[in-house]
């Protein structure tokens, strides 16, 4: 085997071992409520932040965000394989064109969340994401797990990933999303610190509320996301290993259909994960167009990115 070649199987074990949680101590069983409650509450959410209505009578609001990942992902679980570079490179080739066509066509603004690698790789995929109008936001350095960080490493790369697409887009990011929605001790503390306004990486609710760490309100506005309502484990496929694409998107697009109709019935929030090295491909392109007509066709959807949607509700809150 190359040098290279051991390095990366190297890495890939360290990854591996440093993504099993450590053994607890004490063991879970013999926790006491205060430790269980200490636990939960490091991060949990806070007071409900869902307005009375949507802007102009709108019944619900809809938020489509695309995490602009690529080759981000194969580089974090530090493998090199040509292949997987390849099938993520789709992203900003073929994908993401695609994307801001039909987002075009439809007359929709989105928001995408970009790893600053990502950003550096295909910096005129950015310049089309932000001349179509559409948001920017935070989405780690390389999709780190911040999980495996130390605060101050935490700290520098969020901080370097923002100058970094502040740089490339022309506007410094307001809202994240964390690379595979994981969370450290110290994420939010540092979203505040750093002055963003909402997070979408947890899922406590359908609805937007506040964060609190350890008991305090933080401020920053939580708009929720959920595995039901994105493209990656429904589509995701790895050759060397068991990921395989578990449902078509016929059956993805019942389950996303009946998520808005009920969020629409409870005058509720669509908030929708995607990425354009998966819903970028012709058929899931296909179907998400038919997603979107359906929603067009209802009364009262708001389509607005993540960035309006936290501003609207903390105005409605009378959060500053
Ligand atoms: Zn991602």
């Amino acid at each position: 085997m190359t040098k290279s070649g051991m390095m990366v199987l190297a890495a890939a074990a360290a990854f591996q071992a440093s993504a099993q949680s450590p053994a607890p101590t004490p063991a879970p069983w013999t926790l006491s409520e205060q430790q269980v409650r200490a636990l939960v509450e490091k991060v949990r959410a806070g007071r409900d932040l869902a307005p009375k209505g949507w802007p102009d009578g709108a019944r619900v609001a809809v938020g489509l965000s695309f995490d602009f990942d690529n080759e981000t992902v194969t580089l974090r679980d530090g493998r090199d394989s040509v292949s997987q570079l390849s099938q993520g490179e789709y992203g900003a080739r073929a994908g993401l064109p695609r994307v801001l066509r039909l987002l075009d066509k439809h007359k929709l603004k989105a928001s995408f969340f970009v790893p600053a690698v990502s950003a550096l790789l295909h910096e005129s995929g950015m310049q089309a994401i932000v001349k179509g109008g559409h948001e920017v936001g935070l989405h780690g350095w390389i999709h780190e797990r911040n999980s495996q960080l130390d605060e101050a490493t935490e700290r520098e790369l969020m901080k370097r990933a923002l100058d970094t697409l502040e740089r490339l887009t022309g506007k410094r990011p307001v809202g994240m999303r964390t690379p595979s929605w994981d969370y450290s001790p110290y994420t939010i503390k540092l979203a505040k610190e750093l002055g963003l306004i909402y997070d979408s990486s947890l899922m406590s609710d359908d609805r937007p509320y506040e964060v609190v760490a350890s008991g305090q309100p933080t401020g920053v506005v939580q708009l929720p996301v959920e595995w039901i309502l994105d493209d990656a484990p429904y589509f995701s496929m790895d050759r060397v290993s068991t990921v395989r694409p578990t449902m078509n998107q016929d059956q993805v697009f019942a389950i996303w259909k009946d998520e808005f109709d009920v969020a629409r019935e409870e005058g509720g929030l669509f908030i929708l994960t995607m990425h354009p090295h998966i819903s970028g491909h012709r058929a899931r392109a296909a179907m998400l167009e038919r997603l979107i007509l359906h929603m067009k066709s209802r009364p009262g959807t708001w389509f607005a990115t993540h960035e309006q949607i936290a501003r609207y509700v903390k105005q409605q809150a009378g959060m500053k």
